[in-house]
Parts: C-alpha cells; sequence; structure tokens
C-alpha cells in the first residue's frame, strides 16, 4: 500500500476535535502519515496526545493556521466552541470566522498536496477547496447512521409539516424502525423553512457532501447495521465506518488526556471511585458546549440527592458555591463528587463502580459509554442529540428518559424537576429495567472491542478506505 499522508480539518468544538484526533491517531497506527490542521489556541488540545503518538512511532503532526476572532467581533482568545460568549450573535460571529479559514486551508494544501483531507461537515467549502488541487475529500460529520439517516428522511419528508402541536408525535418516514419524534425536540433550522447563514451553511453542508470522495463515520456496524446499510444503499452514500475511535486509547495516559486538561488530578478521581461498590455511581455529564440555568442545576443537585446513590457530576463552568443549593456539597461529601471544568471521561466511565452515565446524548459521549458497557438517562438538548435520544432509548433500549423535551441552542429554559432526575437516576442503577440494560450494554460492549480488532468490521472499512485512497 502506497504511504498515504492525510490531513485532518476538524470543527473548532471538543466534541469534533476529539473524535478527529482519534482518528488521525488510528490512521497513523496504519502507517499513514497524519496531519492535523488548527488554530493557535487549539494546539494545546492536541499536543500532549500527539507527542504520545510519536513516542510510540507514530508519523503525527500539527499544522497551524492563524484564526482572527477580534477582527470577527468576538472576544480576544475565543478560538473554540466552549469559549464562545452566550450572547445570541455570538455563536454566528464564530462560524463567520471559521469560514474565513478557507484561503489558508488552501494555502497548506498546496504547499504539502496530501492525499486525501477529511474535514468537518462544517466547512463543506473544503471540498471545492482540496478539488483546486486534485485531492480527495472526505467528510466527518461526528454523526450516527441512524441520525445521518433520520435528519435526510425529516428534511425530504417533512412529516412534522402535518402536526398541529408542537407536542404531537409524528413518525419520520420510510426509516427501518418508527422513529417517532415531536416538533420541540427538532433544531429551528430543522423545523421550519428559515432563511439565515446558519440554514444556508446547512445546505451548503448537504451538498458539499454529494459530490465530496466519501463520508468517514466515528460508528461501528453492529450498533446500526440497518441504518448502516440504508445510508449506503438507500441513500447511495460511499461511507467508511471505522469507530468507536475512542476504542485507539488504550493506556490510562490516553482515556486521560482527552480534549482540556482535567480539572481533577487522575489517580485522585481513580482513588475516589477505588473506595465505592462496583455499579453503585453515576456519572453527570453534559458534553463541553451545553450549560444550565442556576435554577436547573439545583434541581439537578436535589435530584441527585434524592436518588440516594453516589455521584461524579462534572459542571462546566468555573466552581461557584452559588450554582448550588445552601450546604450541598457538605450533605453528600461523603458519597458526591463535583468536578467543576474538566473531566478524565473515558477513565471515570470504564471504571467499575460506575453504574449509570446521566448524559446530554453527544455522540462521543454514547459511544464512550457503550464502550465502557453502562447505561444511560438521556437529557438531549442540542444539536442532533434528540434523534441520538430516540437510538439510544427506543432502538438499543440502553437508555431510560431523563425528561428534557425542548431542543435549544445552548440553555434549555425548561427545567426538568428533581423528581424526573432521582426517578431517572434510580432507574438506570438498580432494578429489573436497570439489569436488562446492563446486559445489552455488555453485549454491544463486546461487539464494539470486536468491531475494531483484526478482522472487525471497523478494521475492515478502515483498511478497506485506505487501499481505495492509495489505488488513486
Ligand atoms: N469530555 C471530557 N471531559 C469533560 C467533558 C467532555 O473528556 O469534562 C469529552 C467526552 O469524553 C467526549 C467529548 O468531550 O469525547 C464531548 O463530545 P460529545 O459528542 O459527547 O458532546 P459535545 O461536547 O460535542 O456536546
Amino acid at each position: 500500500m502506497k504511504n498515504l499522508s492525510i490531513f485532518f480539518f476538524p470543527l473548532l468544538a471538543h466534541g469534533h476535535m476529539i473524535p478527529t484526533l482519534d482518528l488521525a491517531k488510528l490512521f497513523s497506527s496504519k502507517g499513514v502519515k497524519s496531519t492535523i490542521i488548527t488554530t493557535p489556541r487549539n494546539v494545546r488540545h492536541f499536543e500532549k496526545a500527539i507527542d504520545r503518538a510519536v513516542q510510540l512511532g507514530q508519523e503525527i503532526s500539527i499544522k497551524v493556521i492563524p484564526f482572527s476572532a477580534k477582527e470577527n467581533g468576538l472576544p480576544e482568545n475565543c478560538e473554540c466552541a466552549d469559549e464562545v460568549p452566550f450572547e445570541d450573535d455570538m455563536m454566528p460571529k464564530f462560524f463567520c470566522a471559521m469560514s474565513k479559514l478557507q484561503p489558508e486551508l488552501e494555502r497548506i494544501l498546496d504547499e504539502f498536496r496530501p492525499d486525501c483531507l477529511v474535514a468537518d461537515m462544517f466547512f463543506p467549502w473544503a471540498t471545492d477547496s482540496a478539488a483546486k488541487f486534485g485531492i480527495p475529500r472526505l467528510v466527518f460529520h461526528g454523526m450516527s447512521f441512524f441520525s445521518l439517516c433520520a435528519i435526510h428522511c425529516l428534511t425530504i419528508h417533512k412529516p412534522h409539516g402535518n402536526v398541529v402541536s408542537e407536542t404531537e408525535p409524528f413518525v419520520i418516514p420510510t426509516l427501518p424502525h418508527e422513529v417517532k419524534m415531536m416538533k420541540m425536540q427538532l433544531a429551528d433550522h430543522h423545523k421550519e423553512e428559515s432563511d439565515t447563514e446558519f440554514s444556508r451553511l446547512i445546505e451548503r453542508v448537504k451538498e458539499s457532501e454529494l459530490v465530496s470522495y466519501g463520508v468517514i463515520v466515528n460508528s461501528f456496524y453492529e450498533l446500526e447495521p440497518d441504518y448502516a446499510d440504508y445510508f449506503r444503499r438507500v441513500l447511495k452514500r460511499r461511507a467508511w465506518h471505522v469507530g468507536p475511535v475512542s476504542l485507539c486509547n488504550r493506556e490510562i495516559q490516553d482515556k486521560a488526556n482527552r480534549g482540556k486538561e482535567s480539572s481533577i488530578d487522575k489517580h485522585e478521581c481513580l482513588k475516589w471511585l477505588n473506595l465505592k461498590k462496583p455499579k453503585s455511581v453515576i456519572y453527570i455529564s453534559f458534553g463541553s458546549v451545553a450549560e444550565f440555568s442556576k435554577s436547573q442545576m439545583i434541581e439537578i443537585a436535589a435530584g441527585l440527592e434524592d436518588s440516594g446513590h453516589s455521584f461524579i457530576w462534572v459542571v462546566r463552568q468555573e466552581k461557584n458555591d452559588e450554582l448550588l443549593p445552601a450546604g450541598f456539597e457538605n450533605r453528600v461529601k461523603e458519597r458526591g463528587l463535583i468536578i467543576w471544568g474538566w473531566a478524565p471521561q473515558v477513565l471515570i466511565l470504564e471504571h467499575e463502580s460506575i453504574g449509570g452515565f446521566l448524559t446530554h446524548c453527544g455522540w462521543n459521549s454514547i459511544q464512550e459509554a457503550i464502550c465502557a458497557g453502562v447505561p444511560m438517562v438521556t437529557w438531549p438538548v442540542s444539536a442532533e442529540q434528540f434523534f441520538n435520544e430516540v437510538m439510544v432509548k427506543d432502538i438499543l433500549k440502553i437508555g431510560v428518559e431523563g425528561g428534557s423535551k425542548r431542543w435549544t441552542f445552548r440553555t434549555p429554559v425548561e427545567e426538568v424537576k428533581r423528581e424526573m432526575i432521582a426517578g431517572a437516576v434510580k432507574r438506570v442503577m438498580k432494578g429489573e429495567i436497570a439489569e436488562g440494560m446492563r446486559e445489552r450494554m455488555i453485549a454491544l460492549k463486546k461487539k464494539a472491542m470486536m468491531a475494531v480488532e483484526e478482522g472487525g468490521s471497523s478494521y475492515t472499512d478502515l483498511d478497506d478506505l485506505l487501499h481505495q485512497l492509495s489505488d488513486k
């Protein structure tokens, strides 16, 4: 096989940079020379992992391109989605700033002429940029086959156009399962014919996918065979599934060093978990972007307290006791650990004391839960997370509903009450429903492990992709 050089260009958001780094490591473990393109402040999120991979003899490096936050009306040092302030107009400004990276990307492609460019879905112009230099472009969405298919069918058939209220369920036509959703669970750009910057971007994303070389999916065939087939056979997309990519991290150090610097020492965290009984702790995290109001935080705290279970709760904000009920930390100090900032998620999920995961249903988090065999409480907020909830809860039956019902961009306005939270936590941790989910999870975990081993479905698909690229 030819000695391939592949460039990876992730969106500036942890939920995209983390799996793209894993992808780059996975490719370089197969002898590919991998290069990640990113902006100055994001280098720190890749550096450690890349140094480790290089020490292990892999060829992987970074190319840095400039990013102008201030020129685009963003605060200085705002280079990643989680650094974008919460004001309404800031996210569009951030996307606008990212779209201006095209000339820099082209300069790099012109200079280095890689054999392939793997670029994030949100850079639709990357297909044209790559084509200028005769380079094939692969799209990375960071989504499941299920979500890709469901979103496609929703936009084509518009079943939400036939309901009279936000809460009347509709079925998304032509999918392998009866997928029921409500209008309130859809993103604005999915439910309305709008003409905004973002809806135009989504249109360009769709068009660019059709003319790109194909799609890389962070998933494995055995997890969603009907949708992997539907995507390829019915929607006629060229796609390769190579996941779960997080499984390329085998050592503690690699599992602990993903994304931002952890706010807790990994040994301290493991020590805390070691003192707990097997399957007795619930882990709570809402990913890298979603954030809650103070009153919702108080409901979460009360729900956890009422559930009676031990917990690790990751709160994205800086430490602020005002966000918690008075005396909360003291009352739960024996059984609760609050991590303010960033947690070593994969390491925590894989610990034998973890019995459940209350998650915002980000696709990376779901796959990490599957790889750890941990059933979930679903609490979707944004992006395609409500589709992921359907997959977890209704199709795979590996999660119970947490009670969030309305799609929001970042900070939910409708609250989930403490009784719902406590009830869902109890259901996922103990009893017949929990046992059933745990059994299905263990089976899926085994399949995930096998998929990435030699001869497994993801291993084989990656080999197939690399062969096709080297024959070009
Ligand atoms: N993550 C982490 N520590 C945290 C929060 C998140 O390691 O404290 C990682 C998590 O393991 C996952 C990614 O960040 O790999 C979040 O991606 P996901 O798709 O779940 O959600 P997003 O952040 O994109 O909403």
